[in-house]
């Protein structure tokens, strides 16, 4: 019976261990998906791969703080400012899009 829990322990540390890589290349927290994948083991690790890339979404400034905020986010993560969905002039690239941008720069 240890022996199995150990097994099993292992095997959650494992899985919650993939399923924060898996989160953290989708522009998540690590940690975040870490306790997903720890108490759901292998579900946790489907989530994280199913789950919405950040990397994929536009963003936009604050115009209060001039913090860069996800495009859907209702309101600023700082300062808490309300953000009206913005228009196409303030949207930002997505993350993806940057480095493409700068992929392409470089060649
Ligand atoms: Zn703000």
């Amino acid at each position: 019976m240890l022996a199995y829990g150990g097994a099993y322990a292992f095997f959650a540390v494992c899985c919650a261990i993939g399923a924060g890589y898996i989160g953290k290349t989708r522009g998540q927290s690590f940690w975040i998906w870490f306790t997903v994948g720890l108490v759901l083991p292998l579900l946790g690790n489907l989530a994280a791969a199913l789950s919405r890339n950040e990397n994929d979404e536009p963003r936009r400034l604050c115009p209060y703080c001039q913090t860069v905020c996800m495009a859907y986010q209702a309101k600023c993560m700082k300062c808490a400012t309300e953000l009206d969905y913005p228009s196409e002039d303030q949207i930002l690239p997505s993350v993806n899009e940057l480095r493409a941008m700068r992929a392409a720069g470089r060649a």
